[in-house]
């Protein structure tokens, strides 16, 4: 029997709907999804496996021009995902019209197949999805294009039989149960920094890092202790709360979605640590996974 396999890439502008997309296409909801820009720092591996096939997608950060450190090593997971693609997913957001100099100028190197993968089609009427559809098959070269919903996972099998057709005859990458190549830790940090996304506002999300210290089966509990991490004393305040309620809510938040993920009852405890300019410190993100 014939078998494919291969790496495929999820790339974009940030909010265009590739961490849900990439949760659609697996049927699991493994990489964060928020309606804030640069949710998603890291290359997050979803792997998909049929009797027949292996996709290993990349969820990747959306693609920005660097301010900090921080973004510099997020674009370095967009490249590096890229180099190693079989086939990429360029997604846009149907209001889209042009795409941003930092994305065409990785598009002119790709030598695999780019699929257009026309994002967030339920906000629009059927004739102007095919008026975008023209817009973009004149706008650019793209092996197809397919308009879909990330979403309401409209149109998402047919991008998913599209990705497999193009994919090389291989053998799996990885064996056929494995669904991530990240650690349990690290999506129980994910989770938490979801939750903060959703419930604080302006410069907190960004300003904030999760670590998880302690990660342990304690018969049917599961216990995590994290430390959140900000640059400055006063939105260590604000994360906290009066009264310590906001971290709370948090935690109660998290506590559930951590749950849900892993199964298992949870005990989570939350630390609040200030570390001034942890975004723009070199030895600060090695230490964190974002830089080589
Ligand atoms: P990313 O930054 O590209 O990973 O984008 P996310 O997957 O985190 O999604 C950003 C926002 O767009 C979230 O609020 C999603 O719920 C929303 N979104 C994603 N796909 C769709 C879609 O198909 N339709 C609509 N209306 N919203 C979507
Ligand atoms: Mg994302």
């Amino acid at each position: 029997m014939s078998h494919k396999a291969g790496f495929v890439s999820i790339i974009g502008k940030p909010n265009a709907g590739k961490s849900t997309l990439m949760n659609a296409l697996i049927g699991e909801k493994l990489s964060i999804i928020t309606p804030k820009a640069q949710t998603t720092r890291h290359r997050i591996m979803g792997i998909i496996s049929g009797e027949d096939f292996q996709v290993v997608f990349n969820d990747t950060p959306g693609i920005i021009e660097p301010q900090y450190g921080l973004h510099k090593s997020m674009m370095k997971f967009v490249d590096e995902s890229l180099e190693s693609s079989d086939v990429i997913v360029l997604i846009v957001e149907v209001a889209e019209k042009e795409l941003p100099e930092e994305v065409t100028k990785r598009l002119q190197n790709v030598k695999v197949p780019l699929i257009l993968a026309l994002n967030k089609v339920d906000v629009l009427k059927q004739e102007e999805v095919e008026e975008k559809i023209n817009y973009w098959r004149d706008k650019f070269k793209f092996t197809s294009i397919v308009p879909l919903s990330a979403l309401n996972k409209f149109n998402t099998k047919q991008l998913m039989e599209e990705i497999k057709a193009l994919l090389p005859e291989s053998p799996a990458y990885y064996p056929k149960e494995q669904l991530t190549d990240k650690p349990e830790r690290f999506f129980a940090a994910e989770m938490i920094r979801e939750k903060i996304f959703f419930r604080y506002k302006k410069e907190i999300p960004y300003s904030t890092e999760v670590i998880i210290e302690e990660f342990k089966e304690e018969g049917d509990l599961l216990r995590i202790h994290a430390v959140i991490m900000v640059e400055r004393d006063s939105q260590k305040g604000i994360l906290i709360g009066e009264k310590g309620v906001a971290l709370k809510n948090t935690g109660m938040a998290a506590r559930k979605e951590l749950e849900n993920f892993f199964g298992h009852k949870v005990f989570l405890k939350m630390f609040v640590k200030v570390k001034e300019k942890w975004r723009d410190n070199k030895s600060m993100l090695k230490e964190l996974g974002y830089d080589d």
